[in-house]
């Protein structure tokens, strides 16, 4: 490959936490700002049990109690996703890997199409802010601009600032019982992703429990580097 094409690589970026980390929000505000694109398995198969397809037929148990899904639907949901054309300037992996399984399918994956993680950014935040944010999200429904009963209200009470929509939607799943079941999958079979990304040496780290702003600060100057 010449040093141009080697330039102009696509960026592979991870973000890494748990429920209520701030993946989705910063995921969206890096897609605005670099023209990267989000792509969250959370909402691809929360799109996939809305359309009742056979994977999300599959899927939409196991999300209500909380659990993973299965490494295979969600690997063939991402391949798909992965090779739509607009993901040539680079993905926000948001929500995924999940699992060791995973992160190990999209080492493959990513080898196979001459690519390579830019970083994966581990988002600490502590277990109660956790069940705090959950339990305060809200969504709008025409745009999927997210929100927060305590943190990010909208501008204008109930008109959502992107869209002007006065629909918003809350996710079934984040309730404070569901969201410990969660936890306890991440921290069973996520958190152990922080030591696998570090020993490839692309590991790197925000405070997650920083403001919406700052974090977005921190992740915009890694980004404007690895991007450069
Ligand atoms: P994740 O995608 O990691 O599950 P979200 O981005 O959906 O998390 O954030 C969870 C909730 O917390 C949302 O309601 C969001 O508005 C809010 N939120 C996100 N980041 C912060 C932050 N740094 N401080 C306070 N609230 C936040
Ligand atoms: P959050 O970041 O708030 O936990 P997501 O929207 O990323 O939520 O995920 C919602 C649910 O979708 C998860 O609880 C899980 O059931 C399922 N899910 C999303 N991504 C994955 C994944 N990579 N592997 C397995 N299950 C996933
Ligand atoms: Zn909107």
């Amino acid at each position: 490959m010449n040093e141009a094409a080697t330039q102009t690589r696509p960026a592979v970026l991870i973000l890494l936490g748990p429920p209520g980390a701030g993946k989705g929000t910063q995921a969206r505000m890096l897609q605005q700002r670099f023209g990267l694109v989000q792509l969250s398995t959370g909402d691809l198969l929360r799109a996939a049990v809305a359309e009742a397809t056979e994977a999300g037929r599959q899927a939409q148990a196991v999300m209500a109690a909380g659990g993973l899904v299965s490494d295979e639907i969600v690997l063939a949901i991402l391949r798909e996703r992965m090779a739509a054309p607009d993901t040539t300037k680079g993905v926000i992996l948001d929500g995924f890997p999940r699992t060791e399984g995973q992160a190990m399918a999209l080492d493959s994956l990513l080898a196979e199409q001459g690519l390579a993680i830019s970083a994966a950014v581990s988002m600490a935040v502590d277990d109660d802010a956790m069940v705090r944010r959950v339990s305060g999200r809200f969504t709008c429904a025409g745009c999927g601009e997210g929100y927060h009963d305590e943190f990010r209200q909208p501008r204008k009470q109930g008109v959502c600032d992107e869209c002007a929509g006065t629909a918003f939607t809350r996710r079934a799943d984040d309730n404070a019982e569901t969201v410990r079941a969660r936890l306890t999958a991440y921290h069973a079979q996520t958190a152990p992703l922080i030591a696998y990304y570090d020993k490839r040496g692309v590991l790197q780290a925000v405070d997650g429990m920083g403001s919406i702003d700052a974090i977005a600060g921190e992740l915009g100057a890694m980004v404007s580097k690895v991007t450069a």
